[in-house]
């Protein structure tokens, strides 16, 4: 039933409702079609909102009789008394949305509820009524929304770039997507489909559908709970970083707010297995009793206070950890054998061949410029309503809110088992290649050549980043002739060398001579290094560029790591321990495996034993 509110409790709740960007539209809209008990939901728009929203839904449908009223100033269904405001269950309840979106916009609602046997058509052009009229459509309702702030110009011109506006309303859809996964979201920009989730209620697969980066298939589910306050989500293995955290979303008691005392505890998380500058993806949904939290700190941020932050960055960061230490951290075969990629596939694996060169791009500029400051963030800072600061203006809260009924979000927990290096038993080689090792219940291949070149990599940007290097005196000095265009760039990549650990000088006209080496080299691999990392370089090498220098690594670094060297079993175990002590020992500086997991039941299933 909608009724215009009485006026005391009318007063109670905060004043104006303020429309001020497409985003907040959407917003109102969306959230009303969740409270409508949709389960599909559909958000289409242009030119960035300005021109038009298309919010569709399949919910309860509006009564023919109560269409004009649900436009009214503190007309809602969803609370009658005071009292209902300490109890709200809804998203929304000041019954001002629908009055401030249609004074300020031509607004059409076409609406049909599962009794009645027509739908109605209200048309309304700056908060009056012009046609009202039967219509044939299916139960829930539209609404479409064109021409905001039509007539009002002076607020349109405080509007952004089409670019902007569609970039708020794509991350807050994004975002309630991801709180509500039972729900089917769709949205459509410009004609163009952009994203549309299955609504089976399963985090993962919403992320999947919201992001479609085929790296997001390996994510690692967290789930963790200490003293009432529990943790989950998903959350990328170390392989899988980014240069800015806008790719961490936190939900707290169902709020998508930014908080540092979360960060801190992701960053605690991964520790050593980050290098400096990347940020981990990750969805965190983190349920605590609100009396430990006060979410008003400031009307404009969406942030929270926690009453005991310490307590919280710990659970995080236990959480964190616990996953990354499972077995779901190391590739498994199933997801090897897939179908053949398709294109956003391919363009994701792109992404993740560029980030790695980034990788050590962001190592080389935090050595360079020890105090850089961190990158801004962009995103939007919706405000945090507050229903008890009475009277306040109440500016549009964007924040995403999540229902408390937990069991909407189901996270798949496979191999939730702590993966320990020290389980491994090797077992032999196969082809000069792979090692094969099992636990108890697994069995693993490893890539030697890959491993081999996860350890070299973190070892040389470690050694490239250590005040002092450890550097070893070679009997045979080493040779290194370069042309003469080279030579004259050396005082630039004899210093890169010096960085690396190698004491490297000019011997002669074009040549030089090494006579101390970083200790973790062979011989080999040294001369292969330097001569790999010289030949790349031309008259034109601006070594000075740090993207250049990082080519120049993981080129050298590849080729100085030799596959098909036959190894000893002492040198195998060698190898695995030097591979356990790497930050991201799952991956090879190019993204590729260096693990592949085959579980004792998977091969039971293949030999059609289970
Ligand atoms: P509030 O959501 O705060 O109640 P609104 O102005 O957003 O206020 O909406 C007013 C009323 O219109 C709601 O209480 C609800 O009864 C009805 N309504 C709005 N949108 C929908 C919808 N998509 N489906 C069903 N009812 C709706
Ligand atoms: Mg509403």
């Amino acid at each position: 039933m909608i009724r215009v509110l009485e006026k005391k409790v009318a007063d109670k709740i905060a004043a104006g409702e303020v429309i001020e960007r497409p985003v907040s539209i959407v917003k109102e809209l969306a959230e009303n079609a969740v409270d409508a008990g949709a389960s599909v939901i559909t958000i289409e728009i242009k030119n960035g909102g300005k021109s038009y929203i298309r919010v569709t839904d399949n919910g309860c449908g509006i009564p023919a009789a109560e269409t004009e009223t649900a436009f009214l100033r503190h007309a809602t269904s969803k609370i009658s008394t005071a009292k209902d405001l300490d109890a709200i269950r809804s998203l929304g309840f000041r019954g001002e949305a629908l009055a401030s979106i249609a004074a300020v916009t031509h607004t059409e609602l076409i609406t049909k509820t599962a009794d009645e046997k027509a739908g109605v058509r209200l048309l309304i052009h700056g908060g009056e009524i012009l046609a009202k009229e039967a219509t044939g459509c299916p139960d829930g309702t539209t609404m479409v929304v064109t021409d905001l702030f039509y007539n009002t110009p002076a607020r349109r011109k405080f509007l952004k770039s089409d670019g902007a506006e569609s970039g708020q309303i794509i991350d807050f859809v994004s975002q309630i997507a991801l709180a509500y996964p039972g729900i089917r979201f769709r949205l459509i920009n410009n004609g163009r489909h952009l994203f549309s989730t299955a609504g089976k209620g399963d985090l993962h697969g919403a992320i999947l559908s919201v992001y479609q980066l085929a790296e997001y298939r390996d994510l690692v589910a967290v789930d963790y709970t200490e003293n009432g306050t529990c943790v989950k989500g998903y959350i990328s293995r170390p392989s899988l970083t980014r240069t800015t955290r806008r790719n961490q979303i936190f939900f707290v008691n169902g709020r998508v707010v930014a908080s540092k005392v979360i960060e801190k505890g992701v960053n605690e998380g991964y520790r050593e297995r980050l290098f400096e500058g990347r940020h981990p993806v990750a969805f965190l949904f983190i349920e605590t009793d609100p009396a430990r939290l006060d979410v008003n700190i400031h009307p404009n941020k969406r942030e929270v206070r926690f009453d005991d932050e310490k307590a919280v960055t710990e659970i995080v960061s236990k959480g964190v950890r616990q996953a990354l230490g499972t077995m779901a951290a190391v590739t498994e075969v199933k997801n090897i054998f897939t179908a053949a990629p398709k294109e956003t596939e391919i363009r994701a694996e792109q992404t993740e061949r560029k980030e790695e060169q980034v990788d050590i791009k962001q190592i080389l500029s935090t050595k360079r410029r020890p105090e850089r400051k961190p990158e801004p963030e962009v995103k939007p800072q919706p405000a945090v309503p507050s229903v008890r600061e009475e009277n306040a203006p109440y500016t549009a809260d964007l924040s995403v809110k999540v229902p408390t009924v937990k069991a909407s979000i189901s996270i798949e927990a496979p191999g939730q088992k702590p993966f320990d290096f020290a389980d491994l038993e090797i077992t032999g080689v196969i082809f000069d290649t792979y090692i094969t090792a099992v636990d108890r219940e697994n069995f693993y291949l490893i890539d030697q050549h890959a491993a081999h070149e996860r350890v070299f990599y973190e070892k040389l940007v470690g050694e490239y980043l250590a005040d002092e290097k450890l550097r070893q005196p070679i009997l045979t000095p080493i040779m290194v002739e370069v042309p003469l265009d080279v030579k004259e760039n050396e005082y630039d990549w004899l210093d890169s060398l010096g960085d690396m650990g190698f004491a490297i000088e000019p011997f002669g006209m074009n040549s030089y001579v090494i006579r101390e080496i970083p200790t973790f080299m062979s011989l080999s691999e040294a001369e292969d290094f330097v001569n790999v990392f010289v030949e790349n370089i031309s008259s034109g090498t601006q070594l000075s560029n740090t993207v250049v220098i990082n080519k120049l690594i993981t080129r050298s670094c590849k080729s100085a790591v030799k596959a098909h060297d036959k190894l000893s079993m002492p040198e195998l175990r060698a190898l695995m321990d030097q591979l356990a002590a790497c930050r991201n020992p799952f991956s090879c500086p190019h993204g590729r495996p260096t693990f592949i997991r085959l579980s004792q039941y998977q091969i039971e299933k293949m030999f059609k034993r289970v």
